[in-house]
């Protein structure tokens, strides 16, 4: 079985319905950290598990701090946390991989999206003697891509930072930007 780390942006969406679509056991993870779009992210998240009719489980984790940089999307540590927390989420399940949605416009902002620490943190987790590996499987894959791949759920999918008051996105952010809506 797999756990899929799943926001209901346009990356995990499609590592959602690529899981749905070759019929692999998959298991939707939610993590609230307290980002201030955590409950638009949320909406989204049900919504397309829903549509593709996989399992969601929402967790909380309580994070020592957030954005530290004024508006920077950079989470201190935020992919270590996530994946320490989802590999243990899978363990007890009995899951023995944990996909992120990692892509390769992520890698240019954040240094826990890139392909050297994906491969670290598999070594952590060798030395550490769990079952369980981590896979980036879209760590190449322009957000183009992945937007072509999304089809009719793309709609569905949610990746603005900074939701406004109307429900909708800023469409200045950096993830409005790569979504093409600003
Ligand atoms: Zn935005």
């Amino acid at each position: 079985m797999k756990v899929i780390l799943f926001s209901g942006g346009m990356d995990s969406s499609l590592l959602a319905k690529t899981a749905k679509d070759t019929g692999q056991d998959t298991r939707l993870l939610f993590v609230h950290y307290n980002q201030n779009h955590a409950e638009r992210e949320w909406m989204a998240a049900q919504r397309i598990a829903k549509h593709l009719g996989l399992p969601l489980t929402r967790r909380a984790l309580l994070m020592g701090g957030l954005m530290v940089k004024g508006r920077s999307p950079v989470v201190p540590g935020r992919n270590a946390l996530l994946l320490s927390y989802a590999v243990n989420f899978a363990a007890a399940h009995g899951a023995d991989t944990v996909e992120i949605g990692c892509c390769a416009a992520d890698a240019r902002l954040f240094p826990d999206c890139r392909p050297e620490f994906i491969r670290a943190f598999n070594t952590m987790l060798s030395a550490s003697e769990l079952p369980v590996r981590v896979d980036a499987p879209l760590l190449l894959t322009s957000k183009r891509v992945i937007r072509a791949g999304l089809g009719r759920i793309f709609g569905a999918t949610w990746s603005c930072y900074y939701p406004q008051r109307d429900g909708r996105g800023c469409a200045q952010c950096e993830a409005c930007r790569e979504r093409g809506t600003a």
